[in-house]
């Protein structure tokens, strides 16, 4: 009962907001995940692809898989059939890889560029610079089974919230920036709408500052108690 309501509270914080839910459900049982669903929500983001590929084979299919975990590719075969969004990518050498297992299935797989907005280096992701040198390459333009809808990043894990407004403020400001590069340019495989940030700690600050997509776990579903 306890997720559902979890997950009432959070509807009601986003409504009238731009934000919407990503349960984060990693290392929960299935029966979580049911719960989840029964309460309507319907966006499940995994970070491991092993336990992600196990979950969407027993759960219903109306379900909107979404990777928010590093991204290895010899892994991405596994996925590309049916994830919604891969918010983690950090290089054009996995956005290839991608591109590559989506054209053998006549797919489009939809894309976040993971950048590095905390003052961690624990955390994976790209630097602006290397961002803007991925929109901007040749080598996109022939990518034609992929499609860079916007971009993710993770504020430090800290209780100095001004930190983490900075943060999400950063990223939102590089966000419109890449936004006008791209639009520029028309790039036909670039169209930037999303911004993932926001998790258990932080989401409210993330939706003030422009957050499309929260990925919230533990305050759902309680603390995790393995990685
Ligand atoms: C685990 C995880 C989350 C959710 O974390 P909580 O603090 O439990 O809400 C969000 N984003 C990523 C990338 C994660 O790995």
């Amino acid at each position: 009962m306890t997720i559902k309501k979890n997950i009432a509270k959070i509807n009601k914080q986003l409504a009238g907001s731009a934000a919407r839910l990503i349960a984060v459900t990693k290392t929960k049982p299935i029966e979580d995940l049911q719960e989840a669903y029964q309460a309507d929500c319907k966006i499940f983001g995994e970070n491991r692809v092993q336990e992600m590929v196990n979950k969407w084979k027993v759960l219903p299919k109306d379900i909107e898989w979404h990777l928010i975990g590093h991204l290895q590719g010899n892994k991405v075969k596994e996925i590309v059939p049916f994830v919604s969004l891969i918010h983690s990518v950090d290089s054009m050498k996995l956005l290839k890889q991608i591109d590559f297992q989506a054209a053998k299935i006549n797919r489009t797989v939809n894309c976040l560029l993971q950048i590095y907005i905390a003052q961690e280096d624990t955390k994976f992701g790209l630097s602006e610079e290397e961002a803007i040198e991925i929109i901007e390459s040749e080598d996109l333009k022939s990518l034609h089974n992929i499609k860079i809808v916007g971009l993710m990043g993770m504020a430090t894990f800290t209780e100095n919230f001004p930190q983490v407004r900075r943060e999400f403020k950063k990223l939102k400001t590089f966000f419109e920036v890449l936004k006008t590069v791209s639009e520029h340019r028309q790039i036909p495989n670039v169209e930037l709408k999303e911004i993932s940030m926001g998790m258990s700690g932080d989401y409210l600050i993330a939706i003030e500052e422009g957050s499309t997509l929260v990925r919230i776990g533990s305050f759902i579903f309680g603390n995790r108690y393995i990685a």
